[in-house]
């Protein structure tokens, strides 16, 4: 019997030259934290992959789902760990191409890496090649095999595998720093924070719920929300922010036509200072242009007047069924579809404004003692924290408190 392992790839870290390092320790201890309830020791960096033995090969497909998950991976091969002599490499052999049921054909692909080994790759696919056979029915086809054994030599030992878990790609998170994500309880903003994880990005959650004003739905569902983004391990905490009273208050000084764009307008301030107590260095919304009439070119502008930092919208140029596709698949579509009370639709006006401008809304702003709003705002915050391996939390949190202690 053999030890089996996940073997990892990754493929966007070797493009990032003198970080290499930083980025391989990071994507490893965000696998350790991803897998610790299913390997016992330490995820291994051996040239260019990482390593994650199992004690148990039940347990194996788990841990390259898993692994496959994770921001920064390429893929997750369900690996064979063998010495390097070609009894043990070929008794590996026979089993990966028998993991894939069917089968007819096959194709051996080795690579060495740094190695000593005196066979060259070539050598190695003919024997092993041979070796398969002569003990299966299986026949050679090199360019379209139903099954590919992959052989990779490194200097202790060799790993082979026929079955790869497509990882999602990207970079590992904690290596592009924290973004302040606007999270709603609806289908896109999970979707956009998603994406920027994907890049390598620790997300905070800003969340305005209509509260006092509606009940605390919203904040449930985002919380649960969370907890489905927070499994990839790049969501630190979300803050929630009644918001209902603020609202009222807009709605009662200004001309409704514009209110949605004020609500904005004041979210993105709030978000801001989110923003300095953690040190991010940008905003993220779901917003797709034209998707609804706050999210055309001149209502961007509008909003975006107030902000300092960029506000990336990553969903942008991304049509709503796409959108929904990718929700899906990150298990958040379920949660944004159920029925609960958003705030921005709280005192909505029967006709929005489409084409505001940057004058307008902040002739309509003076109407606000915006300072003070936001400050509210602020102080009567509170956040859920998650699991996140990349995330410090910041030190000095003035008013804001983690939810329940109120
Ligand atoms: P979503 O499905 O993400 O709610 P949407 O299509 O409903 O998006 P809007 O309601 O116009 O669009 O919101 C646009 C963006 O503004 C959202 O994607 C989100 O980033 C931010 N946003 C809207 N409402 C809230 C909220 N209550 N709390 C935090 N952010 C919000
Ligand atoms: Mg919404």
């Amino acid at each position: 019997m053999f030890e089996r392992a996940a073997l990892i790839h990754y493929h966007e870290i070797g493009l990032k030259g003198r970080n290499r390092a930083a980025f391989e320790r990071r994507l490893r201890d965000n696998l350790e934290f991803a897998l610790a309830h299913l390997i016992s020791g330490r995820v291994e960096r051996i040239s260019s992959r990482l390593l994650a033995r199992v004690a148990d090969a039940s347990l194996l497909d788990e841990v390259c789902r898993i692994a496959a998950s994770l921001p920064g991976v390429s893929y997750a091969a369900a690996a064979y760990v063998t010495s390097r002599g070609s009894d043990d490499m070929n008794a590996a052999a026979l089993l990966a191409v028998r993991e894939v049921p069917r089968a007819r054909t096959f194709a051996v692909a080795s690579r060495r890496s740094n190695t000593d080994h005196p066979v060259t790759s070539r050598e190695m696919n003919r024997i092993i090649g041979q070796y398969i056979v002569d003990n299966t029915a299986l026949a050679v086809d090199l360019s379209a095999p139903d099954v590919r054994c992959s052989i990779e030599v490194v200097q202790g030992e060799a790993y082979l595998f026929s079955r790869k878990f497509p990882g999602v790609g990207g970079l590992p998170i904690g290596t592009a720093g924290t973004v302040i994500s606007l999270l709603s309880a609806g289908i896109d903003s999970p979707v956009a924070t998603w994406r920027l994880m994907k890049r390598g990005a620790v997300a905070v959650g800003v969340h305005f719920s209509g509260r006092p004003q509606t009940n605390e739905l919203s904040e449930r569902l985002v919380v649960d929300i969370g907890s489905t983004l927070a499994r990839s391990g790049g969501l630190g905490r979300i803050y929630v922010v009644p918001f209902g009273d603020l609202q009222r208050e807009i709605s009662l000084l200004t001309t409704p036509d514009l209110r949605v764009l004020l609500y904005r307008r004041l979210m993105i301030r709030v978000a801001e200072r989110f923003a300095a107590l953690e040190g991010a260095k940008a905003l993220v919304t779901g917003e797709s242009l034209g998707q609804v009439a706050s999210q055309t070119l001149d209502n961007i502008a509008a909003v975006d007047d107030a902000a300092t930092l960029p506000v990336l919208r990553p969903l942008i140029g991304t049509n709503k069924l796409e959108i929904i596709a990718e929700a899906r698949s990150l298990g958040t579509y379920e949660l944004s579809t159920q029925e609960h009370a958003d705030c921005c639709t709280l005192f909505m006006p029967r006709t929005p404004a489409t084409h505001a401008t940057v004058a307008e809304v902040r002739h309509a702003e003076t109407a606000l003692e915006v300072k003070r709003m936001v400050g509210a705002a602020v102080s009567a915050a509170e956040y859920h924290d998650f699991v996140c391996p990349a995330y410090r939390a910041p030190k000095r949190l003035p008013g804001v408190r983690p939810a329940g202690e109120r």
